[in-house]
């Protein structure tokens, strides 16, 4: 029988072509999303099911699973990659803002994960996998929020893991760097930057400038990310963490070997301008 993996968030980037990847190597995928009638690059096909989650409405999830499995018989792999990057200086972004990010990133997920539990626990074994962030293991300035929800990630999954081994259930963690995606347009139509608070433009045009120099692109794609998250799903190892992105991998470095004083020093070297 097929392999079947769960994707949410599957309408575009990461998720689409990580759904993509997984029907390349002949497994069912089930490609969740908000608005399934905008989709045209994914088809529903045999091995294909597109249907409609949208993870701020947990009351919906039981009827969505028991579709696909009655689908495809059985779910193995839930990919929790639903999520957004609410940017921008923490005093301009209003209480909503903060709420729905961590709304979608950690709430959303963790309901969904929450909802296919039973079924993971009666066929004894399952695999769930979360995209995180490299700021989820490493912070910049001007992503206090988006980086809060995605360090509360690591933390639920590091501690999930250790539970869930108990069912014979694997939780991994995917922590890309830049990758090109829709989320880079996302994040600017959400940045808070207050236009009011004068006080932080000096700030905001320094750090456009330090971003831009430190940021090439990263070198990985949707498609690399893919490719990983197919090794996580299939690897039967322990490996908690996958990182991605030469962008990523220094700092998590710098972060792993040294004092926690070395590792910031390095950081506000970078990003707290000298006055
Ligand atoms: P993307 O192309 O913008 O994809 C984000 C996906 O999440 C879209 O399918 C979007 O659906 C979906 N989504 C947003 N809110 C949702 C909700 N309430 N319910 C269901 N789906 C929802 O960006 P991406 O880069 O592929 O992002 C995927 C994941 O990777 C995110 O968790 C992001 O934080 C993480 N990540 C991205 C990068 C990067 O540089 N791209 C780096 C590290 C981590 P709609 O089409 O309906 O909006």
């Amino acid at each position: 029988m097929n392999k079947t993996i769960f994707i949410t968030g599957a309408s575009s980037g990461i998720g689409q072509a990580t759904a993509q990847y997984f029907a390349a190597q002949g497994w069912n995928v089930i490609a969740t999303m908000r608005s399934p009638k905008k989709q045209d690059v994914l088809k529903n096909s045999e091995h294909l099911l597109v249907l409609k989650l949208d993870v701020e409405q947990p009351e919906t999830f039981k009827e969505v699973i028991e579709t696909a499995i009655f689908h495809f018989g059985k779910i193995d792999v839930l990919l929790n990659n639903a999520g957004y990057g609410q940017h921008g200086l923490f005093e301009a972004t209003t209480s909503q803002q903060i709420h729905r990010q961590f709304s979608v990133n950690l709430f959303g997920t963790m309901e969904i994960t929450r909802a296919l539990l039973p079924h993971f626990r009666e066929q004894k074994g399952g695999n769930i996998i979360t995209i995180t962030s490299g700021v989820g293991r490493v912070t910049v300035p001007l992503v206090s929020i988006y980086a809060a929800s995605k360090f509360a990630l690591e933390g639920f999954c590091e501690s999930l893991s250790f539970e869930l081994a108990s069912q014979n259930i694997r939780v991994k963690i995917i922590e890309p760097g830049n990758i090109a995606t829709n989320f880079e347009q996302t994040t600017k139509e959400n940045f808070a930057d207050g236009e009011a608070l004068i006080d932080y433009a000096d700030y905001l045009k320094q750090m456009d400038k330090v971003f831009k120099s430190i940021y090439n692109g990263g070198g990985s794609t949707a498609a690399d990310v893919a490719e990983t998250i197919f090794k996580a799903a299939t690897d039967e190892s322990n490996i908690l963490r996958y990182v991605i992105g030469s962008d990523l991998q220094p700092l998590i470095d710098i972060r792993n070997g040294g004092t926690d004083e070395s590792y910031m020093d390095v950081l506000r070297s970078t990003f707290v301008p000298k006055n």
